[in-house]
């Protein structure tokens, strides 16, 4: 039996699709080795509340160190299950880790150079199909504008943090909508707040 749209939507679950470096692990410059990694405060507790509220919780992250050649694929695997090993010590766990290996060639984070590399949504569109994700439902949160967009781009809201990139200069005027939040903390709070707003709405 073939379900209709209304069916497959409902089977369809949340996402918050989660930039990496400056939003739950420190920016340190690019990360090439496991004892690099150092969670963010409260970037575990903060996933172990939207997974409970009922988020996938996503990792989508630009890897140009492997375009660049200055990790393999096999290192940042390992850098990945030292996060991953990290996470569970706190409580935690991501559901799935897409990450982009492509080098950009422009120095502007606004423009799609290639689809998986954020800005573009390739990564989240991906994770949408393997997973079975209601965009329409879902959130990114990252700290640059290419996360913001990246999420905009796949059809999901976005927030900003300022844990990572700084922006010295003004920061270039994009044509959507986004929340600005200092960390993980606090845009996990919004979500959950922006969910309970709309859960009491439609009467759950
Ligand atoms: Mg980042």
């Amino acid at each position: 039996m073939i379900s209709g749209t209304s069916d497959l939507q409902s089977t369809l679950k949340p996402a918050v699709f989660l930039d990496r470096d400056g939003t739950i692990t420190r920016l340190d410059g690019y990360l090439i080795s496991p004892n690099q990694v150092r969670l963010l405060p409260d970037a575990a507790a903060s996933l172990a509340k939207l997974k409970q509220t009922g988020f996938l919780c996503i990792l989508v992250t630009n890897q140009s160190a492997v375009g660049r050649g200055m990790i393999t694929t096999d290192e940042l695997d390992t850098i990945h299950a030292e996060l991953n090993r990290l996470l569970a010590a706190a409580g935690a766990q991501l559901d799935a880790i897409y990450s982009c290996h492509e080098c950009p060639s422009l120095d502007d984070e606004t423009i799609v150079e290639q689809p998986d590399r954020k800005p573009g949504p390739g990564m989240l569109l991906r994770a949408a199909r393997d997973l079975g994700v209601d965009l329409s439902q879902s959130w990114m949160i990252g700290d640059r504008l290419s996360d913001v967009l990246a999420g905009v781009n796949a059809g999901c809201r976005s927030i900003r943090v300022r844990t990572g990139h700084r922006y010295t200069c003004p920061i270039r005027s994009i044509d959507c909508e986004y929340a600005c939040k200092y960390s993980i903390k606090e845009a996990a709070e919004f979500i959950l707040a922006e969910t309970r707003t709309k859960d009491r709405a439609i009467g759950i």
